[in-house]
């Protein structure tokens, strides 16, 4: 069985899982999902760096040891992806007992062929991000160099260390890039490397007697390693090493270490020389995604703009998160996360058109069929073309996946589902189940719908693991593997909660109130709202603006906790949509179903009583306001344009 070890990179204490770690990873375990589908043998392992001069100074602050904060911390890391599914292999950390003996060995192997040697090195030292400042940094008022990155005053430090001779591995890492030139993904990435390396490498200080808190060097205790060199040999102590172990043996090289672009150099230019130093052999591959940003601006903890993922947590499932994460984020590129973005995309996509071609097809089955198909189904070419669609929409969803475009992958497969709802409006099953002649064709009808939806969502799952189980039981059909699924006659089709309850932007920013830059929030509107426009003349402009169709009633129900309003589901041709009409004195929700009416389609969507209302219907109205529903020729198609 083929292999696909992946990894994250190992967190940093010092810090609180945020939407960065959580993309990284959620990302990770996407991959291994997606891999294990295919029939690979995976391995997933994720971590947390915990040792360096911040975590010793953070402990202190706190008044406890470096391990203990280290433990709280990664407690919250363990939680969070928990609640996220991510489901790793291995969790490493890097106070573990064999990674600490691992990081020694590999550091003496180097050390014996002469790749490390000890010397003095004298610099700019900034505390705060644990690294000598170049030459270059600009000085303060009091003749220090400040940190580029944090801004900080740093300090002059001279101390003995082992520097690694990095510029002895110039013209290999070069010819190794020459030859693996998709060694880094995206390819301008490696661009980027490659022009680094060019630049010159000079040799790496490795260790320091300044940080007590570390991997101790063999034989010369008063050094410690250095971060970097310990931290990313954890994708191979992770496995075992240097003991050949069978994990060891099978996985590595790994295939793939997805990173955010801020560490880019570590992993692409350190971390394949310090390998071949060690005569191991190098990753096959390293994935590097942008950042998130919040409002269009680059989180920070000192902005304080940092997303926590619980927050969202609150009010969404993890599968929406992670379909949001890998929907919106073109592999390589900077990403925006707005909570009106987020909460609009989940509605639509999720909510709108996947959760709910999934609650129609079951309900039709269990209402005209009792859960059990009299497998006398007469096909039509629609249902072969639907099979067909979908096979080619397998091959291209399992090419984007392949090469990481998740965003590519999710969006067709979004243009699929509707193409299916489509399928439902045209089809008109509640026709069918009306006429006994037509019952092969509903029967068609219905189980061309659960084999399309069986089999996207094996292609959804590696995203939306939670969601997908549960529609696989919800068919009582348990397949996991690719292909056009054929679930027979017989169906349990189970009442389950709602797969992705619509959440209520209104009631989503009454609760999480954004403290800083607040972000504006729908407006709500209520029925009896007038226009804004002024009265008096209307252009032809003006009234071309207003689109108004007929469409069916799919459904109709009072709104729970109120005598006024009724809520409508409609099929307008286009799409199937939710709206909240005012008319629940005068019309029962019985004597809706299956009418046509006229909606207005393009009115800007509304939230009554926590409801997404998305247009409105047109009825006469007297002078005491009781609403009278005009008569629309049963023959008139549905979304037929009113002109
Ligand atoms: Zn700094």
């Amino acid at each position: 069985m083929s292999t696909f070890y992946v990894t994250t990179p190992i967190y940093y204490v010092n810090d609180i899982p945020h939407i960065g770690h959580a993309y990284t990873t959620i990302m990770a375990d996407v991959i291994t999902r997606f891999r294990r589908a295919e029939g690979y043998e995976t391995f997933f392992l994720t971590g947390t760096d915990e040792h360096g001069q911040k975590i010793e100074k953070s402990a202190a602050a706190q008044g406890i040891t470096p391990k203990i904060l280290a433990d709280r911390v990664v407690e919250r890391f363990k939680n969070l992806w928990q609640i996220l599914d991510i489901r790793y292999d291995r969790f490493i950390r890097t106070t573990d007992a064999d990674h600490v003996a691992g990081v020694q060995h590999l550091f003496r192997r180097v050390l014996d062929k002469g790749d490390i040697y000890p010397g003095e090195y004298r610099g700019h030292y900034c505390v705060s991000c644990e690294g000598y400042v170049p030459e270059t940094a600009e000085k303060s008022q009091s003749g220090n160099k400040i940190c580029p990155d944090c801004g900080k005053e740093t300090e002059l430090l001279t101390e003995r260390c082992y520097f690694f001779r990095l510029s002895a591995y110039e013209e290999p890492l070069l010819r190794f890039y020459a030859e693996h030139p998709d060694f880094v993904q995206p390819a301008s990435r490696m661009n980027e490397v490659i022009s680094f390396v060019k630049m010159g490498l000079k040799d790496l200080s490795i260790t320091r007697s300044t940080v007590k808190w570390g991997v101790p060097v063999p034989d010369d205790p008063e050094q410690t390693i250095y971060v970097w060199f310990d931290a990313l040999s954890n994708y191979i102590t992770a496995l075992g090493y240097p003991e050949t172990t069978a994990d060891f043996s099978r996985f590595w090289p790994a295939d793939l270490h997805v990173m955010a672009k801020d560490i880019l150099r570590f992993h692409a230019v350190y971390w394949p020389a310090f390998l071949m130093a060690a005569d191991l052999e190098l990753p096959r591959g390293e994935l590097i995604h942008g950042w998130w940003l919040k409002d269009e601006r680059k989180m920070s903890k000192s902005r304080g703009n940092v997303l926590d993922p619980h927050i969202l947590l609150k009010h969404f499932p993890a599968d929406a998160i992670r379909y949001f994460l890998m929907r919106e984020a073109p592999i390589g590129a900077d990403a925006n996360f707005s909570h009106q973005g987020f909460i609009t995309r989940i509605n639509t996509e999720l909510t709108n058109d996947w959760a709910n071609l999934i609650s129609r097809t079951g309900g039709m089955i269990k209402r005209y069929f009792n859960n059990r198909f009299p497998g006398k189904a007469a096909y039509s070419p629609t249902e072969d073309e639907l099979r067909e669609d979908y096979l080619e929409l397998e091959n291209e969803v399992r090419a984007f996946f392949d090469s990481y475009a998740f965003n590519r992958g999710l969006e067709r497969i979004m243009e699929y589902i509707s193409r299916l709802n489509r399928y439902i409006v045209e089809a008109e099953p509640w026709k069918m189940a009306a006429d006994e002649s037509l019952q092969p064709r509903l029967e068609a009808v219905l189980k061309t719908l659960v084999r399309a939806i069986l089999s996207t969502n094996t292609l959804l799952a590696p995203v939306i693991p939670r969601s997908a189980d549960r529609i696989r039981a919800f068919f009582n059909h348990d397949s996991r593997t690719f292909g056009w699924k054929d679930p027979g006659e017989s169906f349990d089709v189970r009442d389950v909660e709602p797969l992705f309850p619509r959440v209520d932007p209104e009631a989503f920013f009454a609760e999480e109130t954004q403290s800083e830059h607040a972000e504006p929030s729908p407006k709500e509107t209520t029925m009896s709202e007038k226009p804004q426009t002024p009265e008096g003349i209307a252009t032809i402009d003006e009234f071309k603006k207003i689109r108004m169709v007929v469409a069916r009633v799919l459904a109709a129900e009072k709104v729970e906790k109120t005598d006024k309003l009724l809520r409508l589901t409609v099929d307008t041709g286009s799409d199937t949509r939710t709206l909240v009409a005012g008319i629940a004195q005068y019309y029962t929700p019985e004597e809706l179903v299956e009418r046509k009416i006229i909606i207005v389609a393009n009115l800007a969507p509304a939230v009554i009583r926590g409801i997404e209302s998305k247009g409105m219907i047109l009825a006469a109205s007297d002078k005491d306001g009781r609403p009278y529903i005009p008569i629309i020729p049963e023959e008139t198609p549905v979304g037929s344009i009113m002109r």
